[in-house]
């Protein structure tokens, strides 16, 4: 039995997946940028013997909703009409966070404030009268310090005690101009009696003629148009707000303007920041981070030295584990020998999904495990959102949205989590063109190959082989966002033609990341799913490797005839054959391309894992050059998504045409890139 359900709301970055996963003891977490949870949860907590069910709505910064994740909170609000909500508020900039709490409190009465990050904000020297801001607002008030624990019981009491209608506390309405008040009135009545709105935030968005309000409403009740009723009293009170010099020109204005002022007051009145001084510490830092000047060299210098870290990190634990998957695979080989298992089936099983699960592994799970805690760490100290605001210039020259470097950022883990993190991007136009590119960043199946074809042909046996590994990588990602910024222009001035639509970016404060934590979800989140992904797709890639390899039609196997076919094409754009293929093999997953190439060179045999020199030598032996190399760590940059990808992107966009150029506008990008550097070998070398 479920006592009451509650909604839990607030502005992006406020704390709100700390409190509920405290509440709820789930584990929710999906990004630290505005936008991250597009759906909703659902969790349980229990409090005086009483079940209650918690429902975590997307961030938002307003009830007027401006974005997809602002639209699912608002609906769910005024149409799901829950119990009770708790808006978590941020201590440190409260005023701001009141605005939607005082949105959100027109709409559900019983609403309880919950104030976040106090330990923050103690340590600015933020003081907050709570019983000043309880008594000004009409509201029950709770302080907490989600993430060390702080506050969460009397939280859960207060909840209980609301939701159960045995909190004595009275909303204290925004006062609104007088002629606005008398509209309002005329029409309540009419909203009770059609649509059952007993709260003044539909009334106020009615008058307003707020377009998304509006269709939402319509697309529940139908058109309001076809009521005569409503019409009547609507226009009513149209009347009577003109007659007090409000138009449907400024109403907007002149009834928005009034909560926001009536947060300052209340924040005035409740919030004394006279001993605050930290808060120009974020601001110190942003001036360098985010600056004109040193912002876009910094980035790359941190990209570089997490690549480098990277880099460095890898190689050990990589030849490690690849003896082990040796060692492992001799001894269930023999195994399966000795258990007289057909010839067939243990070459299928040992040569294929065995060999290409331990590549998967051994190669890629080390720099994933060391790229993404790194990642993680920045993440949680806030400078994603930084990196989205430094390349926002670029991308409103390209006519695209600024959000798009977080969507990238997103790609550089998995490129399905970017087709679907472009969500947060409000414009369909803007969207698509972040959809269509979000291929350009190498995602974590792609990521260790480039490092693998860096260090075999440019820096193996150099001095700081590491130090150029490390540069080179951040070049070709430097090169994915001129790519990226260049195609999303040209997108933007044929297939998806328009403006920027332009977007306040919300740089939200910076914390001291919890290590520990870091760590924890990085590999839980992450690196797991890498791990769960090898062995997902090692069954079907290695059984349609071996069956390449394997299946013989006229002088040799498939994959022979598949690489001799594919060999002039190749050669055109400075690969051949064998690259060409590894790349088409790999589709379902892009983390075995490397090494169908090495089993192509090799005869036909996937080889074992070996040492990268090896691995080179082979190439090498097989006319494998730096020009080779070039294009193919281009090809990899630029060619289809995988399928996971595919799918998602037709998920997203629902057709075939924006499936299919996901595929065409980075393959011609290869194509054309790796055309220019053969010619330019071709031309120069
Ligand atoms: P959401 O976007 O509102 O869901 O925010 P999150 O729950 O993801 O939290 C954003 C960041 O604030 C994370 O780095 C949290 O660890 C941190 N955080 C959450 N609660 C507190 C708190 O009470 N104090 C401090 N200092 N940091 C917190």
């Amino acid at each position: 039995m479920i006592a009451a359900t509650i909604a839990l709301a607030g502005n992006p970055n406020v704390g709100k997946s700390t409190v509920f996963n405290a509440l709820t003891g789930l584990h929710q977490h999906t990004g630290n940028w505005s936008g991250k949870t597009v759906g909703s949860a659902e969790g349980f907590f229990t409090e005086g013997g009483k079940r209650y069910r918690l429902i975590d709505l997307p961030g938002a910064y307003s009830l007027t909703a401006d974005s997809a994740e602002e639209e699912v909170t608002r609906d769910y609000l005024c149409f799901e009409k829950p119990d009770a909500a708790v808006v978590v508020c941020d201590a440190c900039c409260l005023e701001r966070n009141l605005i939607f709490a005082i949105q959100v409190a027109q709409l559900i009465p019983k609403t309880l404030i919950c104030i976040n990050m106090m330990d923050d904000a103690k340590h600015k020297g933020i003081k907050i009268d709570f019983e000043a801001l309880s008594a000004e607002l009409g509201l029950p008030v709770v302080g907490v310090s989600a993430s060390r624990g702080e506050g969460l019981d009397e939280l859960e009491r207060e909840m209980a005690l609301l939701a159960a209608g045995r909190l004595h506390t009275v909303f204290i309405p925004v006062r609104y101009p007088k002629a606005a008040e008398r509209a309002a009135e005329v029409l309540a009545p009419v909203l009770k009696k059609k649509y059952g709105f007993t709260s003044v935030y539909p009334v106020l968005k009615i008058l307003e003629n707020e377009k998304g309000f509006v269709a939402a409403l319509e697309k529940r009740f139908g058109p309001m148009s076809m009521d005569a009723e409503i019409m009547g009293a609507l226009g009513r009170a149209r009347v009577i707000m003109k007659e007090g010099g409000i138009t449907p020109k400024n109403v907007s204005e002149k009834l928005s303007t009034c909560a926001v002022l009536r947060a300052e007051e209340i924040c005035l009145s409740a919030v004394d920041m006279s001993a605050a001084k930290a808060f120009s510490r974020d601001g110190k830092i942003d001036s360098v981070l985010t600056g004109k000047l040193l912002g876009i060299p910094v980035m790359l210098g941190l990209f570089a030295l997490i690549f480098w870290i990277t880099v460095s990190g890898a190689n050990y634990p990589s030849e490690l584990l690849a003896k082990l998957f040796a060692w492992l695979g001799e001894k269930i080989g023999s195994l399966l020998s000795d258990l007289n298992c057909p010839a067939v089936l243990e070459s299928l099983l040992m040569d294929g999904i065995w060999k290409v699960m331990s590549w998967v592994i051994s190669v890629m799970l080390p720099p994933m495990a060391i790229f993404f805690p790194l990642f993680t760490l920045l993440e949680d100290l806030g400078y994603l959102p930084r990196v989205a605001f430094n390349l926002d210039r670029g991308f409103k020259s390209a006519n695209a949205c600024g959000k798009q470097a977080l969507t990238m950022c997103m790609g550089l883990g998995c490129g399905a989590v970017g087709v679907t993190g472009a969500r947060i991007i409000d414009s369909p136009r803007e969207r698509m063109i972040a959809v269509l590119t979000n291929s350009f960043m190498p995602c974590n199946g792609r990521f260790p190959a480039l490092i693998a074809i860096i260090t075999m042909f440019f820096a193996a046996g150099r001095p700081f082989s590491s130090v150029i590994s490390a540069l080179m990588l951040t070049g070709l990602i430097v090169l994915s966002v001129v790519m990226t910024l260049l195609v999303s222009w040209i997108l933007s001035k044929t297939l998806l033609k328009g403006m920027s639509a332009g977007f306040t970016l919300e740089l939200p404060p910076y914390r001291i990341p919890r290590i520990g934590k870091v760590i924890l979800r990085s590999v839980i989140d992450r690196t797991l799913s890498v791990l769960g992904r090898a062995v997902v797709v090692a069954i079907p890639a290695g059984i349609i490797i071996w069956l390449c390899s394997n299946v013989v039609i006229g002088e040799g196997t498939v994959l022979e005839a598949l690489i001799s076919a594919l060999d002039p094409i190749g050669r055109f754009f400075g690969m051949d054959g064998t690259v060409l293929t590894g790349f088409i093999l790999s589709f379902p997953a892009n983390e075995i391309a490397l090494s169908i190439m090495a089993m192509g060179y090799s005869g036909g045999e996937l080889s074992e894992v070996t040492s990268l020199a090896e691995t080179a030598a082979l190439f090498r032996m097989n006319g494998f050059t730096a020009v080779t190399a070039v294009c193919t760590l281009l090809f990899f940059l630029f060619h289809w998504p995988c399928a996971t990808t595919l799918f998602t992107v037709y998920k997203e966009t629902k057709s075939m045409k924006w499936t299919a150029l996901s595929i065409l506008v980075p393959l011609l990008t290869g194509l054309f890139l790796c055309f220019l550097v053969n010619m330019a070998a071709k031309l120069f070398v």
